[in-house]
């Protein structure tokens, strides 16, 4: 029954992840997979999450199921993460939430129930996306189609032919947004960017799909939602896939949520229980422990407020390693511009490293990147910061 399968291609990042465990040299540096790391290259616990988990230990009484949804206390967390206490939306009760197993989770409970309540919509996502969206979208029947985003001469987001491709998409179909930190560009609208979008969004009559995955990760916790509250105020109807892997560091916990926006209380009520329908029918509930974890530092002011200094020494430890991958660049006589790193926001980078120079450095150096050219900013070090620009100057030379 079995004989005729063949092996499926690795999987882009994470086969990359897998190679790289597996290389030899002692030199090695992994930019590949999005992970965050910190200065001594280690993926820590968060001490918030630490203090948090200590507090479930004592405190939890059972494991019986959750709900399809998940807790009241986390979704209602999620929604004032996403729009801000006493947004209008929360207190009409337009939006729900149910509490997914990552981000990916969410995307993919969004996906089987756009393919059952809206077939014939096509799924639009930016040209370049993270690697995982066409496949997820695409598992469930779904058309994606791709809609303009980076310039590649100029590093840079092409705004003209962004606002063109997305005038050529119908009422009805569904356009991808990533909230922040756009992998893997690492590129973002602008606020008066965001408004044009959501403005062109209620003329076209598109469907906004939020991937939510870097809240906190660029600017800060609210500046990081603003296209997605600039959407919020333009049009009646929106779905946000939310991911909690990255911002609290629960990549293995399995964390994310999906929240449906609608014109009103009666509809938002309605479709929240087709969507529990999808979640039932793909893992019936979620995993408790990570999302009591987000619940718990969310509500606990103490937690909550060294939860945010943590995130903002993550996304400070990014900047820095952004500006300083720039200027070592420019030190070791790199005369290609690389300056467009250190305004970018978020993990990632195209670094416009080609496929060749790409396999070059893995080769010759242990440097492991995304076939793409798509940099884990994330994963630099001050440490391993000199030899990493001394191999990407002598690949560029040569
Ligand atoms: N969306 C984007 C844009 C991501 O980068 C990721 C994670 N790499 C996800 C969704 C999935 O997140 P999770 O690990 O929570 O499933």
């Amino acid at each position: 029954m079995f004989a005729h399968i063949q092996a499926a291609p690795a999987d882009p990042i994470l086969g990359l992840n897998d190679a790289y465990k597996n290389e030899t040299n002692p030199n090695k540096i992994n930019l590949g997979v999005g992970v965050y790391k910190d200065e001594q290259g280690n993926t820590p616990i968060l001490q918030s999450v630490k203090q948090a988990e200590e507090r479930l230990l004592t405190e939890e009484l059972t494991k019986s199921y959750l709900s399809i949804e998940g807790t009241d206390n986390y979704r209602q967390s999620v929604q004032t993460l996403l729009f801000g206490e006493n947004h209008p939306i929360i207190n009409k009760k337009l939006a729900h939430t149910a509490h997914t197993p990552g981000g990916t989770g969410a995307l993919r409970v969004a996906a089987e129930f756009i393919k059952k309540h809206l077939p014939e919509a096509t799924i639009w996502v930016s040209n370049p996306t993270w690697a995982n969206h066409q496949a997820i979208f695409q598992s469930v029947g779904l058309e994606v189609g791709s809609y303009a985003y980076y310039d590649a001469s100029s590093k840079s987001l092409d705004f003209e032919s962004l606002l063109a491709s997305l005038s050529q998409i119908p009422e009805g179909d569904i356009v991808l947004f990533h909230g922040c930190c756009h992998n893997p560009t690492g590129i973002d609208p602008t606020k008066e960017q965001w408004q044009q979008l959501a403005k062109l969004c209620g003329k076209q009559g598109f469907l906004p799909l939020f991937d939510f995955a870097y809240q906190g990760f660029g600017v800060g916790l609210e500046e990081d939602a603003q296209g997605l509250r600039t959407f919020a105020e333009q049009v009646p109807e929106m779905l946000i896939a939310s991911s909690f892997s990255k911002n609290f560091g629960l990549y293995n916990e399995r964390v994310g949520a999906l929240t449906i926006v609608c014109e009103t209380a009666d509809n938002a009520d309605a479709a929240f229980t087709q969507i529990k329908r999808a979640a039932r029918t793909n893992y019936s509930n979620p995993p408790a422990h990570g999302a009591a974890i987000v619940a718990e530092i969310l509500s606990n002011k103490a937690l909550r407020s060294l939860w945010e200094m943590e995130l903002q020494s993550m996304r400070t430890r990014i900047h820095e390693m952004r500006g300083l991958f720039v200027s070592t660049l420019r030190s070791k006589g790199v005369e290609q511009d690389f300056s467009f790193i250190s305004k970018q926001q978020g993990m990632f980078s195209f670094s416009g490293l080609n496929p060749e120079q790409v396999s070059q450095l893995r080769k010759q150096f242990g440097i492991y990147i995304v076939g793409s050219g798509r940099i884990n900013v994330a994963g630099m070090t001050h440490e391993n910061m000199d030899p990493l620009c001394s191999a990407i100057a002598e690949i560029l030379t040569q």
